[in-house]
Protein backbone atom coordinates (compact mmCIF):
# COMPACT_ATOMS: atom_id res chain seq x y z
CA UNK A 1 0.00 0.00 0.00
CA UNK A 2 1.16 3.46 -0.93
CA UNK A 3 -0.66 6.70 0.27
CA UNK A 4 -0.37 10.22 1.23
CA UNK A 5 -1.69 11.88 3.92
CA UNK A 6 -2.21 15.57 3.01
CA UNK A 7 -3.13 18.01 6.01
CA UNK A 8 -2.64 21.33 7.22
CA UNK A 9 0.43 21.51 10.05
CA UNK A 10 -1.41 20.40 13.23
CA UNK A 11 -4.02 18.18 11.35
CA UNK A 12 -2.44 15.02 12.81
CA UNK A 13 -0.60 13.65 9.92
CA UNK A 14 1.38 11.63 12.60
CA UNK A 15 -0.91 10.64 14.45
CA UNK A 16 -3.15 8.94 12.15
CA UNK A 17 0.27 7.80 10.32
CA UNK A 18 1.18 5.99 13.60
CA UNK A 19 -2.24 4.24 13.91
CA UNK A 20 -1.61 2.70 9.92
CA UNK A 21 1.42 1.52 10.82
CA UNK A 22 0.35 -0.59 13.68
CA UNK A 23 -1.64 -2.53 11.36
CA UNK A 24 0.24 -2.25 8.25
CA UNK A 25 3.69 -2.98 7.52
CA UNK A 26 4.81 -0.16 5.56
CA UNK A 27 7.72 2.91 5.95
CA UNK A 28 6.20 6.07 7.98
CA UNK A 29 8.17 8.60 5.64
CA UNK A 30 7.94 12.09 7.91
CA UNK A 31 9.77 14.96 5.73
CA UNK A 32 10.15 17.31 9.09
CA UNK A 33 11.51 14.17 10.83
CA UNK A 34 13.56 13.62 8.44
CA UNK A 35 14.88 17.09 8.24
CA UNK A 36 14.67 17.55 12.00
CA UNK A 37 17.05 14.47 12.23
CA UNK A 38 19.60 16.04 9.40
CA UNK A 39 19.71 19.66 11.63
CA UNK A 40 19.99 17.49 14.84
CA UNK A 41 22.84 16.06 13.12
CA UNK A 42 24.11 19.13 11.28
CA UNK A 43 24.65 17.80 7.70
CA UNK A 44 24.68 19.99 5.07
CA UNK A 45 21.06 19.14 4.36
CA UNK A 46 20.34 20.27 7.85
CA UNK A 47 22.35 23.94 7.71
CA UNK A 48 20.60 24.25 4.40
CA UNK A 49 17.31 23.73 5.91
CA UNK A 50 17.28 25.38 9.20
CA UNK A 51 16.47 28.98 8.78
CA UNK A 52 13.35 28.04 6.10
CA UNK A 53 12.40 25.57 8.96
CA UNK A 54 12.59 28.36 12.06
CA UNK A 55 10.33 30.95 10.43
CA UNK A 56 8.12 28.61 8.86
CA UNK A 57 8.77 28.20 5.24
CA UNK A 58 8.92 25.49 2.97
CA UNK A 59 12.58 24.18 2.40
CA UNK A 60 13.21 24.66 -1.25
CA UNK A 61 11.74 22.03 -3.65
CA UNK A 62 15.01 20.67 -5.16
CA UNK A 63 16.52 19.82 -1.50
CA UNK A 64 13.39 18.05 -0.83
CA UNK A 65 12.89 16.38 -4.05
CA UNK A 66 16.53 14.53 -3.62
CA UNK A 67 15.81 13.67 0.02
CA UNK A 68 12.79 12.12 -0.74
CA UNK A 69 14.15 10.24 -4.24
CA UNK A 70 17.25 8.67 -2.32
CA UNK A 71 14.14 7.48 0.81
CA UNK A 72 12.24 6.13 -1.84
CA UNK A 73 14.75 3.99 -2.99
CA UNK A 74 15.49 2.34 0.24
CA UNK A 75 14.39 -1.06 0.50
CA UNK A 76 12.28 -0.77 3.53
CA UNK A 77 9.93 1.13 0.81
CA UNK A 78 9.18 -2.06 -1.29
CA UNK A 79 6.44 -3.24 0.93
CA UNK A 80 4.83 0.07 0.53
CA UNK A 81 4.93 3.64 2.35
CA UNK A 82 2.77 6.11 4.05
CA UNK A 83 4.15 9.90 3.00
CA UNK A 84 3.57 12.45 6.36
CA UNK A 85 4.63 15.88 4.56
CA UNK A 86 5.13 15.44 1.30
CA UNK A 87 4.86 16.60 -1.58
CA UNK A 88 3.64 20.20 -0.01
CA UNK A 89 3.50 21.91 -3.47
CA UNK A 90 3.09 20.96 -7.33
CA UNK A 91 6.37 21.03 -8.11
CA UNK A 92 7.14 18.22 -5.71
CA UNK A 93 3.92 16.14 -6.76
CA UNK A 94 4.96 16.40 -10.10
CA UNK A 95 8.63 15.37 -9.45
CA UNK A 96 7.07 12.38 -7.12
CA UNK A 97 4.96 11.35 -10.04
CA UNK A 98 8.27 11.15 -12.28
CA UNK A 99 10.45 9.02 -9.20
CA UNK A 100 7.39 6.71 -9.37
CA UNK A 101 7.36 5.98 -12.40
CA UNK A 102 11.10 5.68 -12.98
CA UNK A 103 10.63 3.09 -9.97
CA UNK A 104 7.71 1.64 -11.52
CA UNK A 105 4.90 1.91 -8.96
CA UNK A 106 1.93 3.88 -8.41
CA UNK A 107 0.22 5.69 -5.54
CA UNK A 108 -3.45 3.56 -3.71
CA UNK A 109 -4.24 6.76 -2.32
CA UNK A 110 -3.96 10.44 -1.43
CA UNK A 111 -6.14 11.08 2.26
CA UNK A 112 -6.52 14.80 3.09
CA UNK A 113 -7.19 15.87 6.39
CA UNK A 114 -9.46 18.18 6.96
CA UNK A 115 -9.55 20.64 10.09
CA UNK A 116 -9.97 24.19 11.00
CA UNK A 117 -7.17 26.70 11.39
CA UNK A 118 -8.49 27.97 14.98
CA UNK A 119 -8.42 23.88 15.93
CA UNK A 120 -4.62 23.82 14.87
CA UNK A 121 -3.36 27.54 16.27
CA UNK A 122 -5.53 25.86 19.55
CA UNK A 123 -3.19 22.42 19.10
CA UNK A 124 -0.10 22.94 17.87
CA UNK A 125 0.90 26.22 20.61
CA UNK A 126 0.07 24.01 23.35
CA UNK A 127 2.48 21.27 21.97
CA UNK A 128 5.32 19.91 23.54
CA UNK A 129 8.20 17.60 22.48
CA UNK A 130 11.14 15.52 24.11
CA UNK A 131 14.19 17.08 22.96
CA UNK A 132 15.93 13.56 23.26
CA UNK A 133 13.05 10.72 22.30
CA UNK A 134 10.66 12.89 20.40
CA UNK A 135 8.04 11.82 22.88
CA UNK A 136 4.84 14.18 22.20
CA UNK A 137 2.89 16.16 24.68
CA UNK A 138 0.46 18.50 25.03
CA UNK A 139 0.51 21.44 28.16
CA UNK A 140 -3.55 20.87 27.82
CA UNK A 141 -4.57 17.87 27.58
CA UNK A 142 -1.52 15.31 27.98
CA UNK A 143 1.48 17.29 30.21
CA UNK A 144 4.88 15.37 31.13
CA UNK A 145 4.17 14.16 35.31
CA UNK A 146 7.19 16.67 35.92
CA UNK A 147 6.61 20.02 33.67
CA UNK A 148 9.52 20.19 31.19
CA UNK A 149 10.72 16.42 31.88
CA UNK A 150 10.30 13.59 29.44
CA UNK A 151 7.96 10.67 31.36
CA UNK A 152 9.61 8.46 29.21
CA UNK A 153 13.33 8.97 29.09
CA UNK A 154 14.24 12.01 31.55
CA UNK A 155 15.08 14.24 28.14
CA UNK A 156 14.22 17.69 28.09
CA UNK A 157 10.71 18.80 27.16
CA UNK A 158 10.87 21.61 25.26
CA UNK A 159 8.18 23.39 22.93
CA UNK A 160 9.62 23.41 19.15
CA UNK A 161 10.44 26.78 17.86
CA UNK A 162 8.03 26.18 14.70
CA UNK A 163 4.96 26.08 17.06
CA UNK A 164 5.08 29.82 18.42
CA UNK A 165 1.53 31.29 17.30
CA UNK A 166 3.37 33.92 14.83
CA UNK A 167 5.20 31.11 13.18
CA UNK A 168 2.32 28.64 13.18
CA UNK A 169 -0.07 31.68 11.34
CA UNK A 170 2.69 31.81 8.46
CA UNK A 171 2.60 27.94 8.61
CA UNK A 172 -1.15 27.77 7.75
CA UNK A 173 -0.79 30.68 5.37
CA UNK A 174 1.79 28.87 3.40
CA UNK A 175 -0.40 25.56 3.86
CA UNK A 176 -3.20 27.49 1.93
CA UNK A 177 -1.11 28.79 -0.60
CA UNK A 178 1.52 25.97 -1.70
CA UNK A 179 -0.51 22.31 -0.69
CA UNK A 180 -3.83 23.26 -0.77
CA UNK A 181 -3.88 22.85 -4.89
CA UNK A 182 -2.01 19.46 -4.80
CA UNK A 183 -5.80 18.20 -3.09
CA UNK A 184 -7.42 19.73 -7.01
CA UNK A 185 -4.45 17.87 -8.54
CA UNK A 186 -4.87 14.66 -6.36
CA UNK A 187 -8.89 15.23 -7.27
CA UNK A 188 -8.16 15.06 -10.83
CA UNK A 189 -6.46 11.91 -10.91
CA UNK A 190 -9.62 10.52 -8.81
CA UNK A 191 -7.48 9.14 -5.85
CA UNK A 192 -8.26 11.70 -3.07
CA UNK A 193 -10.42 10.40 0.09
CA UNK A 194 -11.00 13.59 2.23
CA UNK A 195 -11.73 12.68 5.99
CA UNK A 196 -13.01 15.05 9.18
CA UNK A 197 -9.46 15.39 11.19
CA UNK A 198 -11.84 15.62 14.92
CA UNK A 199 -12.54 12.15 13.65
CA UNK A 200 -10.12 10.52 16.04
CA UNK A 201 -6.76 8.95 15.89
CA UNK A 202 -7.98 5.83 13.69
CA UNK A 203 -10.11 7.99 11.19
CA UNK A 204 -7.94 7.29 8.37
CA UNK A 205 -7.05 3.58 9.26
CA UNK A 206 -10.92 3.31 9.17
CA UNK A 207 -11.29 4.51 6.14
CA UNK A 208 -7.99 2.19 4.29
CA UNK A 209 -10.00 -0.62 6.01
CA UNK A 210 -13.43 0.09 4.39
CA UNK A 211 -11.89 0.85 0.95
CA UNK A 212 -9.82 -2.60 1.09
CA UNK A 213 -13.30 -3.88 2.22
CA UNK A 214 -14.73 -2.75 -0.75
CA UNK A 215 -12.10 -3.93 -3.01
CA UNK A 216 -10.26 -0.75 -3.84
P1 LIG B 1 4.06 20.40 10.06
O1 LIG B 1 3.39 19.41 9.18
O2 LIG B 1 3.63 20.28 11.48
O3 LIG B 1 4.14 21.76 9.49
P2 LIG B 1 6.59 19.10 9.65
O4 LIG B 1 7.22 18.49 10.82
O5 LIG B 1 5.96 18.23 8.63
O6 LIG B 1 5.56 20.15 10.21
O7 LIG B 1 7.64 20.06 8.89
C1 LIG B 1 8.39 21.00 9.59
C2 LIG B 1 9.07 21.95 8.61
O8 LIG B 1 9.90 21.22 7.73
C3 LIG B 1 8.11 22.70 7.68
O9 LIG B 1 7.60 23.87 8.28
C4 LIG B 1 9.03 23.02 6.50
O10 LIG B 1 9.90 24.09 6.78
C5 LIG B 1 9.87 21.77 6.41
N1 LIG B 1 9.28 20.77 5.49
C6 LIG B 1 8.75 19.56 5.80
N2 LIG B 1 8.32 18.93 4.71
C7 LIG B 1 8.56 19.73 3.66
C8 LIG B 1 8.33 19.65 2.26
N3 LIG B 1 7.74 18.58 1.70
N4 LIG B 1 8.71 20.72 1.49
C9 LIG B 1 9.29 21.79 2.01
N5 LIG B 1 9.54 21.94 3.32
C10 LIG B 1 9.19 20.93 4.14
ZN1 LIG C 1 11.92 11.52 25.98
Amino acid sequence: MRIILIGAPGSGKGTQAESIREKYPIAHISTGDILRANVKADTELGRNAKEYMASGKLVPDELIVAMMESRLRESDCKDGFLLDGFPRTKPQAEALDSILEKLGISLDAVIQLDVDDEIVVQRLTTRRVCKSCGEIYNTAFKPAKIEGICDKCGGEVIQRNDDKESVIRNRLAVFHEQTAPLIDYYRSKDILASVDAAGGKDVVLKLLEKRKGAGK
